[in-house]
């Protein structure tokens, strides 16, 4: 067998779902196997974090307390883009005055 097939194998045990191999089939090669040993502890690693999180979850607790403190934080942050109305068409010209002679 080739390690992807031992670590499909493993990551179905990690989801406690059936993987068509021995389970001391499967250990024996991660004893032996350095590449798959350290894949596993990543991958159990990784499920532990995935599990935790969705373990614990936004609670009620923390979804009530982030909205209390968006609700302290005090509206909509103002935009103050106020619009200047001014138009610049002053034009001072002044008609040059031609001396002729
Ligand atoms: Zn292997």
């Amino acid at each position: 067998m080739r390690c992807a097939h031992f670590r499909t194998a493993l990551s179905a045990r990690l989801d406690g779902e059936p993987t068509g191999v021995p389970d001391r089939r499967l250990d024996k090669h991660v004893a032996r196997c350095t590449a798959c040993r350290e894949w596993l502890e990543r991958a159990e690693r990784l499920r532990g974090v995935v599990s935790a999180a969705g373990a614990a979850g936004p609670s009620a607790d923390w979804s009530a307390a982030l909205f209390t403190r968006l609700g302290e934080a005090g509206g909509v942050p103002g935009s103050g883009a106020a619009e200047d109305g001014g138009d610049g068409t002053g034009r001072s010209g002044q008609g040059g005055g031609r001396q002729g002679g």
